[in-house]
């Protein structure tokens, strides 16, 4: 693990150009990405974020106003995987800004940065519900992956603005190795952890399990997008209690009934997961995730 964040340090440390003057509009489409295109742009950006943090990044509302924000972007940071399909392509169009759009200098798709896991061998019909026919996009609960995003972010920032791409290579060092001690700190924590079964609602936990070796046993959802029903919710209790699963993760922007019953059924904790850093409250990618490790933490830790 630590292998891949002296990989990064070691690259980013390469080559370090000097800086001049002028603020770059940054926005991404969910808040993970834009807390470390704040840390990695630092005064020399300006970010938001389409969606909030309580907001589910799979549907969020195409409206003006967010079409407006990227009117007059220099860059759009997307998680990409089709999990901004239903919204992100209308707001671009609607934006009419030529630097922002597939292909070109100012659009970054993060999922070409990252190991992308659960790649369907065969094509997915998105029409049976499966919101995820590319791959799982919900690399961000992973540090190791975000550790890749920031540099990939450094890297393009220094493409379209290279007067400050001394600015930028810092920051993003000072960020992966800041990502890379937490991670350190959380990685210790957990390893108790280590191989407990857990249920989650939406598959969001993949990355996650896979980075704290996590045994997810079951998912709320029948199918990733799919609201489950009494049959399947009778199921997953029933799983729950055969594999003492400890602790049920649950995305806040899903409605929690579920969860709850099954958590109340079985005795395990519910864990409550953000979608982001919340960046009107000021928190950084590294807090977001601190905030979840110290949930399990209690559940799991020494
Ligand atoms: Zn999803």
């Amino acid at each position: 693990m630590s292998r891949w964040f002296a990989v990064l340090i070691a690259t980013l440390a390469l080559a370090l150009p000097r800086a001049a003057h002028a603020a770059l509009s940054i926005v991404t489409t969910t808040s993970d990405l834009a807390a470390i295109a704040k840390e990695v742009g630092g005064a020399d950006v300006q970010v938001t974020s389409l969606a909030l943090h309580t907001q589910d990044p799979h549907f969020v509302d195409a409206k003006p106003h967010l079409a407006l924000k990227l009117a007059k972007a220099d860059l759009l940071i997307a998680i990409g995987l089709e999990l901004e399909l239903g919204w992100l392509p209308t707001l671009q169009t609607g934006s009419r800004n030529g630097k922002i759009q597939p292909g070109a200098a100012g659009y970054l798709d993060c999922s070409t940065l990252v190991r992308v896991l659960e790649v369907p061998t065969e094509k997915v019909d998105r029409s049976q519900g499966d919101v995820h026919p590319n791959g799982n996009p919900h690399y961000m609960l992973d540090p190791r992956q975000a550790a890749r995003v920031s540099k990939g972010i450094a890297d393009r920032l220094t493409q379209l603005d290279p007067a400050h791409a001394d600015s930028y290579r810092k920051n993003a060092l000072a960020f992966i190795k800041r990502l890379g001690k937490a991670t350190k700190g959380w990685e210790a924590a957990l390893a108790k952890a280590k191989g407990a079964k857990v249920i989650a609602y939406h598959k969001t936990i993949v990355y996650f399990a896979d980075w704290l070796g996590l045994e997810v046993v079951e998912y709320v959802e029948p199918r990733p997008g799919i609201p489950p029903n009494p049959h399947h919710v009778t199921h997953v209790i029933d799983v729950a209690k055969s594999r003492g699963v400890k602790a049920i993760l649950h995305e806040v922007y899903y409605p929690a009934k579920n969860s709850e019953l099954i958590a109340k059924q079985t005795g395990a904790t519910l864990v409550k997961i953000p979608g982001g850093p919340d960046l009107k409250g000021g928190k950084t990618y590294v807090q977001h995730l601190d905030a979840v490790v110290k949930q399990l933490v209690k559940i799991y830790g020494n």
